[in-house]
């Protein structure tokens, strides 16, 4: 799979084509963030660049510099929204590393002392739930958390 090429039709392509809803956090000309629909953790976020890589190591220095600094921007809201204790933040390369959509993506997890991650792709998260996090995010993003 080293030499795997990005495929436009992936889930994320479309999320950012907007053929596929998302709850969405935050965006700039760069970068789009959004809720994680099979949550590790409550407030489960994707940061995601606009440009097209599948990873890590196709994508642009550039378009990844400008992912990084949404992640940390998301990040901050992420952990005053949750009022968390900490933070995990993975991204996985390639199915070997444990990816499975295909278009590059940053996950941001809040962490509470004590509390385990939950499964990957453990179980859809409520819908009506996702999109009460987005806002709290937002509104943090937005100056009123
Ligand atoms: P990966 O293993 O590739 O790093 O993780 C992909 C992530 O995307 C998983 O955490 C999974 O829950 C999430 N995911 C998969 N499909 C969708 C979708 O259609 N919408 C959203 N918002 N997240 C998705």
């Amino acid at each position: 799979m080293a030499d795997a090429r990005y495929d436009p039709d992936n889930i994320f392509a479309k999320i950012l084509r907007g053929e596929i809803p998302c709850h969405r956090v935050y965006e700039d000309a760069h970068t789009l963030a959004f809720m994680d629909v099979m949550p590790q953790g409550e407030g489960h976020t994707l940061v995601i660049p606009k440009a097209p890589a599948r990873g890590l190591l196709d994508a642009d220095p550039a378009s990844l510099a400008a992912l990084t600094a949404s992640v940390q921007r998301v990040a901050q809201a992420v952990k005053t929204a949750f009022k968390a204790d900490g933070l995990t933040v993975f991204q996985f390369n390639e199915p070997a590393g444990g990816q499975t959509v295909f278009h590059l993506h940053v996950h941001v997890v809040p962490r509470r002392e004590g509390v385990p991650l939950k499964r990957h792709e453990g179980g859809m998260a409520d819908n009506t739930v996702l999109a009460e996090h987005a806002a709290r995010i937002r509104a943090v993003l937005e100056g009123q958390g």
